[in-house]
């Protein structure tokens, strides 16, 4: 198995067993369009979770990087927000070339780092590429407003202007998308960036910014500084930022927010989710069942979107249990790259112990262990988990309120659609909830009445694409305007009013 080495796309680096782990090359930061060694010292392996071999070490940055990130970006600002948006755009296009030329390679990078399958990583490398065409369309989405005589002889004009400098925050669960939900747009609109990727997969975003070197973006422009905790303080306080993004766990977030915001920043931050799916009895079963094993299992449970409590109405939760715990048998865990696997392994031993951890709490809590994915995994050589099913949850257990973050499916019996809708609306996460039925009424009283923001009918992960914006409330999400979508634009621009009144040669007005 091999990586393309950081230097060059053409080069494959080998995979090492962490015994013997020299000659493993360390991410670069690529600051003011130089590829340039960390300041900070110490590294963290990076780990391929299919087989815990290192792939590649990143180094844990120190708030110097993080400065140097932001000094090239606030010069480059300078020019670059006086470059027509219409050839910004152009180097845009180009990166959409290049991306689809290294779509495979892509892909694999990203299963090797973060363990998803190959069809999950084309996914997430798919929804990537789809922001950038989004943001190719920045001369219409940046357009202002105008009114004229808006008093007698006076004309009004606002238009939407760049800011500076924003930095963006990204988690291990999708290496290729979550930074694209961002820089495109604050680029595009004319300002410029800093981006730190999770140090535990860094490497999909070494080779992306290598294709962004590639399709021509001026230096400074675009950073990428690598890094975990002292990255993300620097930049949250730094007094060159104008606003910051994050997504990842809720404390993070939660933190992010009140320190960015306390130091005058825009701030938007996507926390964790803990979501609701609601079976009616009227709904399609087929489709419910392989939906449901889809969006509980899918990316081995490592989505914020994942589903995880199945408030199962009426008779449905027999039935569920049965096709459930069916398919849960059937499915084949492995290395993602092997096309027999239908799920990847978790991102790391941790991962692996807290969701052991959890499964076990819900036994102890009284809840049925139908199908025990912690068994036959120990003599695999990854940080593989089977898909668990459970059954009997009930709402205090600990299982129906923190987030699992893996291939888990909590299988609870509700009366209704009522008490199910009160459930899912007492969890102090919003992120997202989908209802199964044929009914309209109930589809339209579902969106109405349930607190998270991305709802799914007959759909069980429901992912606004790069045209809609995207992010939850309460817990899991804090600020005020979502990433992508319109809502973005307002994000990265101050509008600026321009009230004009010209006096005729022959007087006024
Ligand atoms: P994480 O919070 O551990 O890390 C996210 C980022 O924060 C990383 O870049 C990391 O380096 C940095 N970080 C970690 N600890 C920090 C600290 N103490 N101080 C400052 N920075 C810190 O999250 P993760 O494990 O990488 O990702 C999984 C989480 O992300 C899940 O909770 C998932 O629900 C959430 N997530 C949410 C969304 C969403 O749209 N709401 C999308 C994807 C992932």
């Amino acid at each position: 198995m091999a990586l393309k080495d950081e230097k060059s796309p053409g080069i494959l680096i080998k995979e090492r067993n962490t015994d013997k782990d020299q000659n493993i090359s360390t991410v670069k930061n690529y600051i003011n369009g130089s590829w340039i060694p960390s300041i900070g010292t110490e590294t963290v392996d990076i780990i391929n979770p299919a087989n815990k071999k290192i792939i590649g070490k990143c180094p844990l940055g120190t708030s110097q990087d993080a400065d140097g990130g932001v000094k090239a970006a606030k010069e480059a600002f300078k020019t670059w927000r006086e470059v027509p948006v219409i050839d910004k755009v152009q180097i845009l296009f180009r990166l959409k070339t290049l991306l689809e030329k290294n779509f495979e390679d892509l892909s694999r990078i990203c299963t090797q780092e973060n363990g998803k399958i190959l069809a999950e990583s084309r996914g997430d490398v798919r929804r990537g590429i789809q922001m950038i065409e989004m943001a190719c369309g920045m001369p219409t989405l940046l357009m202002g407003k105008s009114l004229e005589d808006i008093a007698s002889g006076i004309d009004c004009h606002a238009i939407k202007r760049p800011l500076g400098v924003f930095a963006a925050v990204t988690p291990f669960n999708f290496p290729s998308m979550v930074p694209f939900w961002f820089w495109p747009f604050a680029v595009a609109a004319g300002n410029t960036f800093v981006l730190k990727p999770s140090e535990r997969v860094p490497l999909t975003q070494i080779m992306i910014f290598k294709l962004i070197e590639e399709a021509g973006m001026p230096k400074g422009v675009l950073n990428l500084v690598n890094g975990s905790k002292e990255i993300v303080n620097a930049l949250c306080t730094h007094p060159d930022i104008k606003g910051i993004s994050f997504v990842g766990s809720t404390p993070v977030a939660r933190y992010v927010y009140e320190t960015a915001s306390s130091h005058g920043k825009r701030v938007q931050a996507l926390g964790g989710a803990k979501n609701f799916m609601v079976v009616l009895p009227d709904a399609n079963m087929e489709l419910t069942v392989k939906t449901v094993f889809e969006s509980c299992t899918g990316c081995a449970g490592q989505r914020c979107l994942a589903g995880s409590v199945v408030l199962c109405a009426g008779e449905t939760y027999d039935i569920l249990k049965e096709k459930l715990t069916k398919k849960a048998k059937e499915i084949n865990i492995g290395d993602g790259l092997d096309p027999g696997s239908g799920i990847g392994p978790l991102i790391s031993e941790d991962a692996k112990k807290r969701v052991k951890a959890l499964i076990q709490s819900a036994i102890d809590e009284g809840a049925e262990i139908l199908i025990d994915g912690r068994k036959d995994v120990d003599h695999l050589n990854g940080y593989f988990l089977k898909p668990t099913v459970l059954g009997k949850i009930k709402p205090d257990m600990r299982i129906a309120k923190e987030e699992v973050f893996g291939p888990v499916i909590c299988l609870a019996k509700t009366k209704d659609f009522d008490e199910s809708v009160k459930w899912l609306n007492s969890s102090e996460y919003a992120n997202t909830a989908s209802l199964f039925t044929s009914s309209g009424a109930a589809a339209r009283q579902f969106s109405y009445e349930v607190d998270p923001s991305m709802i799914g009918i007959n759909i069980g992960v429901p992912a606004p694409m790069a045209f809609f914006s995207f992010g939850g409330t309460k817990a899991s999400f804090f600020g005020d305007t979502k990433a992508h979508g319109q809502a973005c634009i307002d994000f990265y621009t101050d509008t600026k009013v321009t009230i004009k009144r010209w006096i005729k040669d022959s007087g006024i007005w």
